[in-house]
This record gives C-alpha cells, sequence and structure tokens, in this order.
C-alpha cells in the first residue's frame, strides 16, 4: 500500500460520520466536480483524494495523517494559482480543501471606532466574500482585482490590490498569520511573537505551515471609480506614452490605479481612481483622450480554457514598451490558431514601496522605485500549447538597462526563481524560518 493510500484509509476512519469530507475515484459526482475547481484547466489533475476541512481541529488530524504517512499533499483554497501541483496534486497525491475555512470577525481595537480594527478571516475566504461583508461595515481591505482569488496564496504571495501606492500591498497589511505547523501546534506569527515567521510568511509563500487565520488591516471605505476601454493596439505608441505618464502621476496621487492589457486584438486599458470626482483625476484624461477608443467595455478573456502566467519586473520606461510591444507582435505572428499570448503592466510605485512598509513591510525585498510588475499570460485550447515566456521582456529590459531583481510570485511560473529574487538576506531569513518552524521538511 502507497503512503497515499494509508493515508486516505487513515483519514476515512477519521472521519467516519462523514463519508462526503474524503472524495476519492469512486465517489460519483463529487469526484469529477473536484478534480475541476482550478481556474486554469492545467491544474484539473485528478488527484488520488480531496479531502474538504471545515475546522482547524479537522485539519490538524488530517495534517498530522498526512505527516505520520509522508503521503505527498497540496493545500486548496480556490485553486486560482495557476502552476500545476501548486494547489493540485496527481494520482499520487491528496488534495486538503480548505475553503470552507472561511469564518470572518471584526476586532475592534479598543473600541475606538474603525481605528487600527483588524478583520480576522479565514484562509478560505474569496475576496468576494470579504469585500461585500466590509463595504456593509463601511469598510475595505487590500484583496484582489478579480473577488474570486482567495485569501490563502494572494496575501502569502505578496498581493497586489487595484491601488498599490494607496496601502501597499495585501501581505504588507497582514497583522496576524495563525499557523498550523507540521508538529500539529498552532502559532501566531506577528510583529511580537514568532517574528521571523511573520516576515518569511509576508511575500514568501506558503511553505511554512497553513495559515489558518489571518487577521489584516481594514480601511474606510474606498470609493472606486472606474474606466475599462478597449483601444485598438495600432495605438501602441499613444497607448504606452499614456501608460508611463499615469504611471508618473501615480507617484503624486496615491489614489490612482491602472493596469494596460495588450491582447488578441485590442488593449484592455483600465484606469482607476480611489474616489468620488467630478473631473478626471490629473494624469487619466490621457487614457480618455486616445484616440483609438474601440469601445468602453470589460473584456472577455473566457474564448479559451488552460491558462499559465510568468513575471518579470523592470523600470517604467516607454523605449521598453515600446520594444516590447514589437516582440509581442512577432511572437503573436508564429502563435497556432487559438492560442493568446496577452501582457499586462501593472505599476508599484515608491510610494506604495513606502505605504507598504509604513503597513509593516514584508520579506520581497523590492527596491523602492517606481517600477512596472509585468504579467504575462498565455491562454489555449486543450490541443494547443503554453506559450508564455517573460524571457524576451527581460533581455529587452536588460538592453535598455531598466532590468529589476524582484519576480512577483503571485504572476510567476513555478520555474522561475522568485525567492532568489528577494535578496540573499531575505532568502537566508526564509531559509532559517523554515528550518525552524518546519524542520522535518513536511511544506
Ligand atoms: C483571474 C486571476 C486574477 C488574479 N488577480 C490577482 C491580483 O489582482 N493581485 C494578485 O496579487 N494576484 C492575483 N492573482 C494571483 C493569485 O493571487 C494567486 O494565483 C494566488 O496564489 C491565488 O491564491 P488562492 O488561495 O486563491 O489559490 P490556490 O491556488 O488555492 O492557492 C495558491 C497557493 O497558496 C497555497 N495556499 C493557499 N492557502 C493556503 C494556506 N492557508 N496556508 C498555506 N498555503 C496556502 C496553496 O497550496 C497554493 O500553493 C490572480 C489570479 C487569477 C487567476
Amino acid at each position: 500500500m502507497t503512503a497515499t493510500n494509508t493515508a486516505l484509509a487513515r483519514l476515512r476512519t477519521l472521519f467516519p460520520n462523514a463519508p462526503n469530507k474524503v472524495v476519492n475515484p469512486a465517489s460519483d459526482e463529487q469526484y469529477p466536480a473536484a478534480v475541476a475547481v482550478p481556474w486554469s484547466q492545467t491544474c484539473w489533475t485528478p488527484a488520488a483524494g480531496y479531502v474538504y476541512l471545515s475546522t482547524v481541529e479537522e485539519l490538524a488530524g488530517t495534517l498530522a495523517i498526512i505527516r505520520e504517512t509522508g503521503a505527498k499533499f497540496a493545500i486548496r483554497t480556490t485553486g486560482h494559482n495557476p502552476n500545476v501541483g501548486f494547489s493540485s496534486g496527481d494520482e499520487t497525491a491528496i488534495v486538503l480543501e480548505i475553503g470552507q475555512l472561511n469564518s470572518r470577525e471584526l476586532i475592534l481595537a479598543d473600541g475606538e471606532g474603525d481605528q487600527g480594527a483588524i478583520a480576522r478571516v479565514g484562509p478560505g475566504n474569496t475576496w468576494r466574500n470579504v469585500y461585500g461583508w466590509l463595504e456593509g461595515l463601511g469598510l475595505s481591505a487590500i484583496g484582489g482585482r478579480d473577488p474570486e482569488a482567495g485569501l490563502g496564496g494572494f496575501l502569502t504571495g505578496g498581493g497586489m490590490g487595484a491601488f498599490p501606492n494607496l496601502y501597499g500591498l495585501g501581505a504588507d497589511g497582514v497583522r496576524n498569520f495563525q499557523v498550523l505547523l507540521a508538529d500539529g501546534s498552532l502559532i501566531n506569527a506577528n510583529a511580537e511573537k514568532n517574528t521571523d515567521l511573520y516576515r518569511a510568511l509576508k511575500g514568501g509563500g506558503s511553505n511554512f505551515g497553513i495559515i489558518t487565520q489571518f487577521d489584516i488591516a481594514v480601511h474606510p471605505l474606498i470609493k472606486v471609480q472606474y474606466d475599462l476601454n478597449l483601444n485598438s493596439p495600432e495605438d501602441h505608441d499613444a497607448i504606452n506614452q499614456a501608460t508611463v505618464a499615469v504611471q508618473h502621476a501615480m507617484e503624486e496621487d496615491s489614489k490612482i490605479g491602472i493596469f494596460t492589457n495588450f491582447n488578441n486584438g485590442f488593449v484592455a486599458v483600465g484606469s482607476l481612481y480611489a474616489d468620488h470626482s467630478d473631473k478626471p483625476p490629473r494624469g487619466l484624461e490621457l487614457f480618455r483622450n486616445l484616440k483609438s477608443l474601440v469601445k468602453t467595455a470589460v473584456p472577455s478573456t473566457r474564448g479559451t480554457i488552460l491558462r499559465s502566467v510568468c513575471t518579470v519586473s523592470t523600470l517604467i520606461s516607454h523605449e521598453l514598451y515600446e520594444d516590447v510591444y514589437r516582440a509581442w507582435v512577432e511572437v503573436c505572428k508564429t502563435l497556432p490558431s487559438g492560442v493568446v499570448l496577452h501582457y499586462t503592466i501593472q505599476h508599484m510605485g515608491k510610494a506604495g514601496v513606502q505605504a507598504g512598509k509604513g503597513s509593516g513591510g514584508n520579506i520581497m525585498g523590492y527596491v523602492s522605485v517606481p517600477q512596472t510588475w509585468w504579467i504575462v499570460a498565455c491562454e489555449w485550447p486543450k490541443d494547443g500549447s503554453d506559450d508564455s515566456d517573460a524571457a524576451a521582456i527581460q533581455s529587452l529590459a536588460e538592453a535598455r538597462e531598466v532590468l529589476l531583481e524582484y519576480k512577483c510570485m503571485n504572476f510567476a511560473r513555478g520555474s522561475q526563481k522568485v525567492l532568489a529574487s528577494y535578496g540573499a538576506e531575505n532568502v537566508k531569513r526564509m531559509q532559517e524560518a523554515a528550518a525552524r518552524y518546519d524542520p522535518e521538511g513536511v511544506f
């Protein structure tokens, strides 16, 4: 009997009165549904079993069996990470499904109203749950731009919200991680206790233990104003110029948020403002005035089903943006029909780095300058192949001397050296934390 089969047999005896908790290929309807949860079909790899955990006690019992048997496992909240094996497993592995750990509670600091209030939230929440709940309380938090993304991976991978310069990243604002360690102990990691683990979890990924609860900073409700426009790619020069100008304007006005996505036949430009204002905020009018506006719309990118991403970070440079555009046009000409390769320019400002530090900081080691975190994404039908690659941007940026070391975990391909990009000192801190909190290397 393999370690995984032994673990599954023991898990069934752990939950004798709840047969639906352990789902395996013999579970007629549940099994196909459990396999097909991840956002990208590349991760629809049938696992030996899926275990649905709804309490920390159940999770602890399950983890003990996993550890004792040495079974291969993965943790899943929403399955939004498109890297195979991150929150999925094959027939040799068990997936621990923790989406039901979705409690939400507002903790008020010394009864002083919203000042210093904290949202105590389970890792299985989606941002949609959290936003909706907080909005009812007149509050907001730094979460994903796609509300279906989950807290678990988003916050441990850094977490870029719509307004990076306002309060920094999601990880910056985590006040406490409650963590289930491999040895079964449940500990808190914060600015006073287990500070090394606290630091490591702020963007250092999920391989230290299972986070069972996050305490995150909340802010007064952000009133968002936004345009989502589709422009013609032929206007690339003006779009890139406007993007650069808005990125510079963001250093002066941290309420601005943007993304520029070069896609198959259109450029989707999202311009956001974290307030209601009658006239367009400075900088954003550049997007509104682009001559190539096709329509104001939310683009539909659901045409294909298999997806992958990768990332690189650079300084802001109109010349680089034009180099990348030209290289992308050439690559697109070589793609088989049905394959969509697209890229997005995302801003992280000096103001955002400072705001993040002020809010608590993280372990990701990116420099304090206005910069661009690129996402290169590929979507392809079943018989296609993955053509996403950030290497071209990297070498173009190198040639222009605007390449930065940092790689954003949440948009990285599994094979990219994300943790090494945080710098030697931070790598050492993460290794020390892993050795201390997970000495047997269970995670
Ligand atoms: C459509 C889309 C939009 C996105 N938008 C944004 C965005 O705006 N900003 C941004 O920063 N990122 C964004 N992302 C990236 C996203 O944040 C990452 O893919 C993230 O890993 C997803 O986390 P999850 O918990 O939802 O997914 P999962 O795939 O379930 O988990 C991701 C990883 O975290 C681990 N993990 C999850 N929970 C825990 C836990 N409690 N303890 C330990 N490990 C855990 C899993 O094992 C896995 O390795 C987006 C992704 C998609 C697909």
